[in-house]
């Protein structure tokens, strides 16, 4: 794994001096209970150009690459797994408009990302279409100069945000075998024929989780990403750095889980001593650190090989599988040494351990990487 630069270290430091400043404990319980979106903080996120940190300059961006975005999700999730949710859609639809848009889309839309103006969610499960993406159903019908949606998707992280355009994934041709046949549409949330519902989930309070209803939803033609029929490609294209992201949330959000036991652990006193004197505590936590290290090393070993342009593909879907099991395992744990103060909300330990669990299910649950995982090592699973 190659080092990071003095960059990356201040970049580092940059985002954690900014959560520090604008998402204290206070400001992150509030809107956890409140299940409302940081907008205040993602103006600030705006204002420290983080929006543009993967972004050639010449949309207005930072020109870093996916080593600097993995810096900057790992420390806003290292204060909350669901803020970073509100960071990371735009930051992995934008990559794909980068990378499957036209020059034209990328000059209209990239700018608006980085400057606040639009921000972007990703709309592909639908209610019979979870782990079985191929399957989806909504469909966008040729009409004049562009197309009519009629579907419904499900479980859409941050769908509902204000200023947010939805990449869509749509069956534009019903003829067409399963994966092919799909098309990528930037459709905006407010637009007529849509209809949002936030849904009632255990954790992510503040990104939301939506369902997306299209009826005769009118889509121009320019709205098209990657050409008709060419979705797979997209969805393909963004893959990596989606996973990037998903690891890379996951070890700071897993990061600050651990951190938030040590602290307890010393802190806290029953029989005359801190509990983290009594070994079993102590090794728990010495436990959860190792494996927050390996799972950081995994996730920056496939960053820097995205980074470079290789292809990483077997390496991020580790990644993906071994982060998210991690925050899962060290959020119990957690729970554990803090005793009933973690199980109680007017504590942080409890939002992680809520919102931890859909790491696991979202963006390819843990069975998924572990078939593909299997599959790029010759195994046929089923
Ligand atoms: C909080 C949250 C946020 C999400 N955000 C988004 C979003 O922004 N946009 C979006 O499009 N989607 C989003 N999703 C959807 C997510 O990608 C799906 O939930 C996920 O792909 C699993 O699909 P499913 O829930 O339908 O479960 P299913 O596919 O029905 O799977 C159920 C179980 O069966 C297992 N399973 C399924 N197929 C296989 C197989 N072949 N081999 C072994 N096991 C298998 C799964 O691993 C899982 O354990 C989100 C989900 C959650 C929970």
């Amino acid at each position: 794994m190659t080092a990071f630069t003095t960059e990356q270290k201040l970049l580092r430091e940059s985002v954690q001096k900014l959560m520090a400043t604008h998402a204290n404990r206070d400001y992150v319980r509030a809107k956890d209970k409140a299940r409302a979106y940081p907008y205040e903080l993602y103006d600030a996120w705006v204002e420290a150009g983080l929006l543009g940190v993967i972004f050639p300059e010449k949309y207005g961006g930072m020109g870093g690459d996916a080593v600097d975005l993995a810096i900057c999700v790992e420390e806003i999730a290292y204060v909350s797994a669901d803020f970073q949710m509100c960071y990371g859609g735009s930051m992995f639809c934008g990559v794909t408009l980068l990378m499957k848009g036209s020059e034209a889309q990328k000059e209209a839309w990239l700018p608006k990302v980085i400057s606040g103006e639009r921000r972007f969610s990703i709309s592909m499960s639908e209610p019979e279409a979870g782990s079985d993406v191929g399957a989806i159903r909504t469909k966008a019908e040729r009409q004049g100069d562009g197309y009519v949606l009629n579907g419904q998707k499900l479980w859409n992280t941050a769908a509902g945000a204000r200023d947010n355009t939805m990449f869509v994934y749509v069956k534009s041709d019903p003829t067409a075998h399963y994966r092919k046949g799909v098309s990528l549409l930037l459709v905006d949330n407010d637009a007529p024929g849509v209809k949002l519902n936030k849904l009632d989930m255990l954790g992510r309070h503040c990104a939301g989780t939506y369902e997306v209803f299209f009826t005769d939803a009118k889509v121009d033609e320019d709205r098209l990403v990657g050409g008709e029929n060419k979705g797979w490609d997209c969805v393909l294209s963004g893959l990596q750095i989606e996973r990037v992201v998903s690891s890379a949330g996951n070890c700071g959000s897993a990061q600050g889980v651990v951190d938030m036991a040590a602290a307890w652990a010393k802190e806290r006193k029953q029989f005359g001593r801190p509990i983290g004197s009594n070994q079993a505590i102590a090794h728990m936590i010495a436990d959860m650190q190792t494996e927050v290290a390996a799972a950081k090393a995994l996730t920056y070993q496939a960053a820097f090989k995205v980074a470079a342009g290789e292809d990483a593909l077997a390496e991020i879907t580790m990644a993906k599988l071994f982060s998210s099991e991690t925050f899962v395992k060290v959020a119990n744990m957690g729970m554990q040494i803090m005793g009933g103060y973690g199980y109680s909300n007017e504590f942080d330990m409890a939002r992680f351990y809520r919102d931890c669990r859909s790491c696991t299910i979202a963006a390819g649950s843990s069975q998924i990487q572990r078939n593909l995982i299997a599959g790029l090592m010759g195994l046929k699973v089923q």
